[in-house]
């Protein structure tokens, strides 16, 4: 095993460019879609037109998923509020969301969550992070893989790991990871991780993955502890 940690920093103004510029484009991509769809529901239109703009309209989806993962990065800050979050609710939330997806590989997901890991971060964006890394970690498992996420206290931190025994990375992979549009994915977008990334900066966070080829990876995640009082996220909902 090798391991790298990441720097956030190069990445930030890629973010907010890109995210003017993906405002910029959402708003036709809406407006052609729309009128493709509402062709597409013509009973006299040929099967074969069908078929073609079905295939359009899947494209301008595929255009739309990689611009909205963009604009989450760029909403205005009132929207984030950040507050004392419980990262048991917040994991349980998330694996919850994932199961249905996991099944289809018949992946599972165990979760061991130690209490009172108290993060001031703002909930949503919490999900996020998670969410790409457990959806990335189920991409890489093979069928019936085992993903297990862990988390406990430790001095002043809250430490998290997301561990797959999945295909694993070179480490010319790990190095590579959050670069804007790196993906090895056929569908990926290769925006998933530096999302991640940009949260876990905002929060005074560390990020780094540990990876053998063939083996598996572990994604390690620690935010200060937070152990001040105030408004706290329980399970009310977003
Ligand atoms: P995407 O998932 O859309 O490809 P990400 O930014 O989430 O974009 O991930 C970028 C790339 O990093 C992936 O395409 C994959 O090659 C690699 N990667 C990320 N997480 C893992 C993992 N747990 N195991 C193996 N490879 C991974
Ligand atoms: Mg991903």
């Amino acid at each position: 095993y090798y391991e790298q940690v990441q720097q956030a920093e190069r990445l930030k103004t890629t973010g907010q460019m890109a995210a003017a510029v993906a405002h910029e484009i959402r708003n036709p991509l809406t407006v052609v879609k729309g009128f493709l769809q509402y062709y597409q529901e013509n009973p006299d239109l040929n099967q074969s037109y069908k078929r073609n703009f079905s295939l359009m309209i899947d494209e301008l989806h595929s255009a739309e998923h990689v611009i909205s993962q963009f604009l989450s990065i760029a909403k205005p800050d009132e929207e984030k509020m950040a507050s004392s979050v419980e990262m048991d609710i917040i994991l349980h939330d998330v694996t919850e969301l994932l199961v249905s997806y996991g099944l289809r590989s018949s992946t599972s997901i165990e979760l061991k969550v130690e209490e009172g890991c108290m993060v001031k971060a703002n909930p949503i964006e919490l999900k996020q992070l998670f969410i790409n890394l457990i959806k990335n970690a189920i991409e890489a498992s093979p069928p019936n893989g085992v993903i297990s996420v862990k988390v406990k206290k430790q001095k002043n931190e809250v430490k998290i790991l997301v561990i797959d025994e999945g295909r694993g990375m070179t480490r010319d992979e790990v190095d590579a990871l959050g670069t804007p549009f790196y993906s090895l994915k056929s569908k990926g977008t290769g925006l998933g991780l530096m999302i991640c990334f940009n949260i876990v900066e905002k929060y005074n966070g560390k990020i780094r993955f540990e990876s053998s080829q063939g083996e598996g990876t572990t994604a390690h995640v620690t935010f200060p502890l937070n152990t001040e009082k105030g408004p706290s996220f329980t399970a009310e909902k977003q």
